[in-house]
């Protein structure tokens, strides 16, 4: 007779990873399903060009997992790499800024913005915002008056956060780090994105994992075994009648793919609602095996955990409008806003004695099949002169290379759904606990759910505790609250 488990996890990103290792320390019988030959989902590391080359396959830097509460609680053991510097952002010939630790030395570079600029983030430097921020959006606040001024300003555009300031280097910043959205910088809520990510830079050194994000994902999954668990590669999900007998089954997968999958056991109005979900613009990625260190023109780029290309707020903001305008304007593929790690500058695992590995995406249009390769090579010569001639071999993945790699990246999206300010609160769609499905069997985990894309695990943990309550299993999660590095 085949086991009975009480959760199946159907897909092993580090949501449904965090979701399957909290649900095993209750006790409880736990099995993940996942479709592809490695675990991980977006943290998988692989030798994508050379030999003696390691590449993240997605993700890349972790400021939200170090930031992440239940990270912090589960103890993974995973060795960080930190960066001395979170952010680089070229400008043009004559100038560049950073991001690091120190608030005052980032205000003080800023001249005569710098005062503006404490003000603006200062508030924000704290842990307590990562726990609001990493939490549905329809839950009492943990820091209420701090979550309030938070929401006053990050509901705005990062185009009028800009307006605060004067000087190209604040302006900048705040477009690389509202970029992240993947939304035109005129849009609602992409304030709140630049603020997160520069409180960010002032809390944490911008870390790789030492042997690739991967390593993560291993990490995850031996603390799965250890409670008990267990998991099955190369299983890919179809339909429910597939799940071996359980109690309740954890969907780390699109709504889209959950709506394929679960068929009448969802009633028609949850299906209409996850087909109207908008998973926004894809990626473009590159990979390179580099015969040295990335030629940037700007002295302490090469020190940044990760570097904006994309020249002036004017400029990255031209580039984000053009590629959510779609296909038809030319301009985006002229000059992309690139996001750039250099991971091998701080783990030497990545790359053979004295080589380097390069990593660098763009937005583009979903599911965009053009060639984007031209002009991410323009870009990064605009800014690192020489940069061509270090290229030992590159790896592109377009659009459907990423979603054939992993299928929850649909149209090339990384981040599990458009993060429009209404799929913020309507992640997938608009419940109090939008980790439950109308069966009570049936719970989404992924970062389709709030609070939505990057390594944080979060989704998962949410998930899992609504999975608890569903299984009417008296341990509680708790409220993790120690981040995993300070
Ligand atoms: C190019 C790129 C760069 C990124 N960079 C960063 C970064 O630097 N920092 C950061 O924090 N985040 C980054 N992200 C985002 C981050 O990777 C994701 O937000 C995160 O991995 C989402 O986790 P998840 O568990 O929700 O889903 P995923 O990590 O996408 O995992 C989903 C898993 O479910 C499996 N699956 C799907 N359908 C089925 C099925 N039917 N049956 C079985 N298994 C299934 C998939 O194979 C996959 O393993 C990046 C993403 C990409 C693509």
């Amino acid at each position: 007779m085949s086991t009975r488990y009480d959760a199946v996890v159907v897909g092993s990103g580090p949501n449904g990873l965090t979701a399957a290792v909290l649900l095993a320390r209750q006790g409880l019988r736990v099995r993940v399903l996942e479709a592809e030959p490695d675990a991980g989902g977006g943290l998988r590391t692989r030798p994508l060009t050379l030999p003696g080359y390691q590449h993240d396959l997605c993700s890349a830097i972790h400021p939200t997992a170090v930031l992440s509460p239940v990270f912090g609680a589960l103890g993974l053991e995973v060795e960080w790499a930190p960066f001395s510097t979170s952010i680089g952002h070229p400008i043009d010939e004559r100038r560049s800024v950073v991001s690091h630790r120190s608030l005052d030395a980032a205000a003080d570079a800023l001249g005569r913005d710098g005062a503006a600029y404490r003000r603006l983030v200062a508030p924000f430097v704290t842990c307590d915002l990562f726990e609001d921020v990493l939490a549905p959006p329809l839950r009492v606040p943990r820091h209420p008056l701090l979550f309030a001024r938070f929401g006053l300003t990050g509901l705005r555009s990062a185009r009028s956060l800009a307006q605060r300031f004067a000087t190209p280097e604040a302006r900048a910043l705040i477009a690389g780090c509202a970029a992240h959205s993947i939304l035109p910088l005129e849009a609602a809520g992409t304030a709140a994105m630049a603020l997160v990510f520069l409180a960010s830079t002032h809390l944490v050194d911008w870390p790789c994992v030492r042997g690739g994000s991967g390593a993560l994902a291993a990490a995850l999954v031996n603390a799965l075994l250890r409670a008990g668990g267990e998991i099955e590669l190369g299983r890919r999900v179809t339909s429910l009648d597939e799940l071996p007998p359980h109690r309740v089954a954890l969907f780390d997968t699109s709504p889209r793919a959950l709506s394929a999958i679960a068929g009448h056991a969802l009633p028609a109005r949850t299906h209409r609602a996850f087909q109207r979900y908008r998973y926004g613009p894809g990626v473009f990625k590159v990979d390179f095996a580099l015969e040295a260190p990335i030629p940037w023109r700007h002295e302490g780029l090469a020190e940044a955990s990760t570097v904006h290309v994309g020249g002036t707020f004017e400029e990255v903001a031209d580039s984000e409008r053009a590629m959510w305008a779609g296909p038809t304007d030319r301009e985006h593929t002229e000059r992309p806003f690139l996001i750039v790690c250099q991971q091998s500058h701080q783990d030497s695992t990545r790359a053979p004695p004295g080589r380097h590995t390069g990593y660098a995406y763009c937005h583009v249009p979903a599911g965009s099949t053009a060639d984007h390769l031209p002009a991410v090579m323009a870009q990064l010569e605009r800014h690192a002169p020489g940069f061509s001639s270090r290229v030992l071999a590159t790896r592109v993945s377009g659009p459907a290379a990423l979603e054939a790699e992993n299928a929850n990246l649909i149209g090339g999206a990384i981040a599990g759904g458009a993060t429009t300010l209404a799929q913020v609160f309507a992640r997938p769609t608009l419940r109090l606990d939008p980790y439950r499905t109308p069966n009570p069997r049936i719970f989404l985990c992924s970062a389709s759910t709030p609070p939505g894309g990057g390594v944080h695990g979060m989704c998962g943990y949410w998930a899992a505790r609504s999975a608890l309550r569903a299984l009417g299993v008296k341990g509680d999660l708790g409220a993790p609250r120690r981040a995993a590095l300070r």
